[in-house]
């Protein structure tokens, strides 16, 4: 009979790639963890259960087909655990990096339920996919024949591409317009470097190119094209745009010089890493370089922040937030992270104003909570501890408070462009298509602020729902 070679968790713990050491990855902005040796991919991912119903695969937003290709990957099968991997996810080693998989497949494999230790997911699913890329299994969009109808994307982020690459890959002619220089969006702009390294989008950009997709880069949509010339010029429009108008705090002292938003911060930072010229980081007003940051916010943007100023060289680093550690919306993986480089946590303070020196910001008011009887959401409402208050000393602060989308009906002179309340795209479920003709909305336009894998998932479906589309048209016009 032959070795079974899957259900080791009993006999072969968890183990996650080498993490380096905080001392010496806080010096750099390289990833912080190795990649598996092929061994120890192949030993992790043997310890799948290969459990009849994958919770994993259910709580994967792209229903990755996860027990496949890890009973692949244990058993030396590499190219076609890529093939598995790759059929359902446009950028499975994107996915693998920054997930936060301990909220989605890992954190609900079955084996991490009964106390084992969840299979790593993540880590095996990027081995597979960087292997793939050293092997040069990963091919450009080749398409059995080219179609004459086009699509026009606007917003080369994750969303956009995965849909670019889906439509390319059945022969539609494709465009990407986006305002930034480079494709990628918050991959390329958001992100550290330190979660995702650049090279691993700019290849997967040149894929596309390879592949037929044009980018149409610094177009500002509403400003050098308008919307309307984009649906003139294209069967169908997917909007991708993202959300990039920050949450802001009105209270004393917040216009002071030195409080900046963490989107700029961010991108600053990754512009300076491809050697660009940004003067707001060079005359040091988005470099935390010998200064007392603090960041106030609790998710993943405001983890971003603090360990960005960690690496830039800030005195002391601090993060406010107003609820407690278990509360909190960031990852806890990348909370320890942050805390194993010298982050320190205020949990459960507020800001209520800011003190200044002369226009410049000296100081954050910072009032201590507790956490009250749950609000409407369920989430226990923060209040207020008189008599706590006290002063946080800064020179650098970074809002980290969340996005809302910017008004794209407004700025776009499309007053008919369908939204919600919240200025979020009202797009269908499962198709993004909205109510204009042949106009469709994906990713953070369309949920708000949300996750890559998301984005992907709304894109792939959006791609998939255009080309049905195109289908029965062509179909009904060759009748
Ligand atoms: C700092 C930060 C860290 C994050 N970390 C993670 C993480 O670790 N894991 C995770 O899963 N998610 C993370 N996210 C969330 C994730 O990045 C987003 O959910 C995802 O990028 C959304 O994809 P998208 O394609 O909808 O939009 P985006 O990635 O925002 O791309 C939108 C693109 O549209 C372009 N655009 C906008 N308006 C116009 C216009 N008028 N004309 C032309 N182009 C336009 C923009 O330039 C941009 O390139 C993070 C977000 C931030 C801000
Ligand atoms: S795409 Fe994300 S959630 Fe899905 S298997 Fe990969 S890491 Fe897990």
């Amino acid at each position: 009979m032959a070795k079974q070679p899957m259900l080791k968790f009993v006999q072969i713990e968890h183990d996650m790639p080498q993490k380096r050491d905080a001392s010496v990855r806080k010096e750099d902005f390289n990833e912080i963890y190795a990649e598996y040796a092929a061994a120890k991919a192949e030993e992790q991912a043997s310890r799948c259960s290969q459990c009849g119903v994958p919770y994993c695969q259910s709580h994967c937003p792209l229903h990755n087909n996860i027990p496949d290709w890890l009973r692949l990957t244990a058993t030396g099968r590499l190219e076609e655990a890529y093939e598995v991997s790759q059929s359902t996810n446009t950028f499975p080693e994107i996915c693998g990096r920054i997930c936060p998989q301990d909220r989605l497949c890992e954190g609900n494999c079955v084996i991490e339920q009964s106390g084992h230790g969840t299979v790593t997911i993540g880590s095996v699913e990027k081995y597979i996919t960087d292997t793939a890329w050293e092997n040069g299994w990963v091919k450009p969009a080749a398409p059995l024949a080219e179609r004459s109808e086009s699509v026009g994307i606007i917003g080369a982020g994750p969303g956009g591409l995965a849909a670019a690459d889906m439509l390319r890959k059945a022969g539609i002619q494709v465009t990407v317009y986006d305002r930034y220089d480079r494709a990628g969006g918050l991959l390329m702009y958001g992100i550290p470097s330190f979660k995702l390294e650049k090279d691993v989008v700019e290849r997967r950009n040149k894929l596309l190119a390879d592949g037929g997709v044009t980018f149409k880069l610094n177009c500002n949509v509403g400003e050098d094209i308008s919307f309307e010339e984009i649906r003139s010029q294209h069967e169908a429009v997917i909007i991708a745009t993202g959300v990039y108008k920050s949450r802001d705090l009105a209270m004393p002292g917040s216009g002071s010089e030195g409080i900046v938003k963490a989107i700029d911060f961010l991108c600053a930072s990754n512009k300076k890493s491809f050697g660009d010229n940004v003067e707001e980081f060079d005359n040091g007003s988005l470099n935390a370089e010998g200064k007392k940051v603090v960041v106030i916010g609790g998710g993943d943007t405001a983890m971003d922040c603090v360990r960005t100023s960690i690496r830039q060289g800030a005195t002391s680093v601090k993060c406010l937030y107003r609820r407690d550690r278990a509360n909190m919306p960031g990852s806890q993986r990348e909370t320890q992270n942050a805390e194993e480089e010298g982050v320190v946590f205020e949990w459960l303070s507020a800001p209520k104003g800011f003190t200044d020196d002369g226009g410049k910001v000296a100081g954050v008011m910072v009032q201590k909570m507790r956490l009250g009887q749950p609000d409407a959401s369920g989430r226990q409402a923060p209040e207020v501890i008189d008599g706590a208050d006290y002063v946080e000393e800064a020179d650098l602060v970074i809002k980290a408070l969340g996005f809302e989308p910017e008004e794209l009906p407004a700025l776009w002179g499309q007053p008919e462009l369908p939204v919600t309340r919240w200025g979020t795209i009202k797009a269908a479920f499962q198709t993004g298509a909205t109510e204009l003709d042949g106009v469709y909305a994906v990713g953070d336009i369309v949920r708000g602020a949300s996750l890559v894998v998301w984005a992907i998932k709304d894109g792939r479906d959006c791609a998939e729902a255009i080309i049905e589309k195109l289908n029965s048209k062509a179909a009904v016009a060759a009748e």
